[in-house]
């Protein structure tokens, strides 16, 4: 493949990415200037509310978004130090399943009602590396076994696994070629909260034996707070918060990622007494002024409804886009409305 610039500090880039959708109601704006990096072995949870872009930015990350009506209207993704956007569908189909992997919340969309899971498995092998039917089955089983599942369940079909078991199928062959970036979207939400753990902690496992890039996609802080180093937080298609695990949680600092500590239960944070965040998610294709929260926080001032806010350091890890963290005089000179 041509164009490899490796530079391994990390597996996933993400820079100044906008994607939009063309719908009958006007131009979606899903993706509003986002950025993402995350290091070989590191888990990055993207957390946030439904419609918020977590998926479209797994989606474009796979180079992935339906075109028409979808397109990145501009960014950079690199995999591995390649730009994907550069590469041709032949070489990103390659890229795919052997590099980047995603798996999704429902398996049985990934799953062949009418194969067995050994063969699944198998054919993914097959097509990635120069292995013939056999070695690609031994492989097939030995990465079943990997996730807990007995090698003789390969001749099974997907309808003989409960729905723990077969999203272990779907992370096996999201697994099986080794990628360095593995982006899970919502990979446990259809299944009972025991079923659940046993995932999670196999994920976690996985990760850690095999050293892949994870990102979490998912609106679960109890599992962010499990599975995570580094957290984003997402609004409107841009991350307005970042920073590890502890800076997130023990100091968040957006009036949207307090509002959903406050909003949301979670295995770290049980409170009785949640308090919605008031207000909706802005309609996509009709994007306020300014920051895009400020009808729905508390703490919004004048600025807040004409001038985006820019990227405020709190610490070497740790960043927000909120006017409150800039001081009166940088409020007057940044600005430009995006
Ligand atoms: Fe609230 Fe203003 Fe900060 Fe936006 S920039 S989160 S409206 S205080």
């Amino acid at each position: 493949m041509g164009g490899i610039a490796m530079h391994n500090e990390f597996a996933v880039e993400v820079k100044n990415l906008y994607v939009e959708f063309k719908t009958d109601y006007g131009v979606v704006k899903a993706v509003n200037g986002l950025d993402i990096s995350i290091a070989p072995g590191k888990t990055l949870g993207l957390v946030g509310e439904t419609g918020a872009g977590k998926t479209t930015t797994g989606l474009a990350m796979m180079n992935l978004i339906p075109s028409p009506p979808g397109r990145i209207v501009q960014g950079e993704i690199r995999i591995c130090g390649q730009d994907i956007l550069k590469l041709s569908e032949r070489e990103m189909d390659k890229l795919r399943g052997q590099q980047i992997s995603m798996i999704f919340q429902d398996p049985m969309t990934s799953l062949n009602p009418v194969m067995t899971v050994g063969t699944q498995i198998a054919e993914v092998i097959a097509y990635h590396e120069k292995v013939n039917k056999t070695e690609a089955m031994k492989k097939a089983k030995e990465i079943l076994e990997l996730v807990g599942i007995p090698a003789e369940r390969a001749k099974e079909y997907p309808h003989q696994f409960s729905g723990g078991m077969k999203q272990r199928v779907i992370i096996a062959m999201a697994l099986v070629c080794n990628p360095s970036i593995l982006i899970a979207d919502e990979p446990t939400t259809a299944l009972d909260v025991t079923i659940q753990a046993q995932v999670l902690a196999m994920m976690k496992e996985l990760k850690e034996k095999l050293h892949t890039a994870l990102l979490m996609i998912t609106h679960d802080l109890g599992i962010v707070a499990d599975i995570c180093d580094f957290v984003s937080v997402i609004y409107a298609g841009r991350i307005v918060e970042h920073g590890t695990l502890e800076d997130i949680f023990d100091n968040p600092a957006h009036p949207y990622t307090k509002g959903l500590f406050n909003s949301l239960p979670s295995i770290t944070n049980r409170k009785t007494n949640l308090k919605p965040i008031r207000g909706l998610m802005p309609d996509p294709s009709n994007l306020p002024s300014g920051c895009p929260f400020h009808d729905r926080c508390d703490d919004a001032c004048d600025i807040c409804t004409s001038a985006m806010p820019q990227k405020a350091e709190l610490s070497e890890s740790h960043y927000v886009e909120c006017h409150l963290f800039h001081s009166d005089k940088d409020k007057s000179v940044f600005g430009g409305t995006k």
